[in-house]
């Protein structure tokens, strides 16, 4: 069996994953997290519960501080997901598993009055989780730059589509920088995902 030391993972987060009591990876995070880890794409096919959501989070953490942004913070991480209460989940799974990094991370959705998230954009975030109406609007406002991502996650992909969000999806993948780490997680792999994922992902490692 697996631990998580074995995953080559460094010291802040393994200390992180203990502070959550995780004492083995679960099957997604053993196939998923050293294949990342090697700067890979990745396609995904995992329900929530199945521990994705660490399985992505983990090593894009422990690969935003092996490259540090130069000067201010820029935003290098993007995790898009279909609604707030996802979004807000898996900001409070970054929040437990980058305690001790210096990592800075926003979560962004509508439905809710935009000034507190812009203020918090203005300080610098290296990880934003958002919705993607919210996020191309303020994109389109000017508060959000594309251009140091080098790591996103589209997340429960099949609930996007299902959702009306393939226009939306297609903008915010037009506007990804093309040397970008690309993951993809959906619950299911019916064509139309299976076509969305070949747009994007390069030779991925199926999960
Ligand atoms: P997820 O599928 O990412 O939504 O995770 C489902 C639940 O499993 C969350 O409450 C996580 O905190 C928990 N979890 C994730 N990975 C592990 C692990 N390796 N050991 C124990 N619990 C975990």
């Amino acid at each position: 069996m697996t631990d998580f030391k074995q995953l080559e993972l460094i010291e802040p987060i393994l200390r992180a994953v203990a502070a959550e009591h995780y004492t083995t990876p679960t099957q997604i995070q053993a196939r998923a997290i050293p294949v990342v880890l090697e700067g890979r794409d990745v396609l995904g096919c995992a329900q929530t519960g199945t521990g994705k959501t660490a399985a992505f989070l983990l090593p894009m953490l422990q690969r935003l501080t092996a490259s540090p942004s130069s000067k201010k913070r820029s935003i290098r991480g993007l995790v898009l997901t279909p609604t707030r209460e996802l979004a807000a989940q898996i900001g409070e799974s970054c929040a437990s598993y980058s305690q001790f990094l210096d990592l800075r991370h926003l979560v962004i959705f509508g439905g809710v009055k935009q000034n507190p998230q812009v203020r918090e954009l203005r300080r610098g975030i290296d990880v934003l989780i958002a919705t993607p109406g919210r996020l191309l609007d303020l994109y389109r406002q000017g508060f959000i730059s594309f251009e140091a991502i080098s790591f996103f996650v589209l997340d429960e992909a099949d609930r996007m589509l299902d959702m009306g969000f393939l226009p939306d999806i297609k903008r915010v993948l037009a506007l990804l920088p093309q040397k970008c780490q690309n993951l993809l997680f959906s619950a299911t792999m019916p064509a139309n995902i299976v076509n969305l994922a070949n747009g994007f992902l390069t030779n991925p490692v199926r999960i």
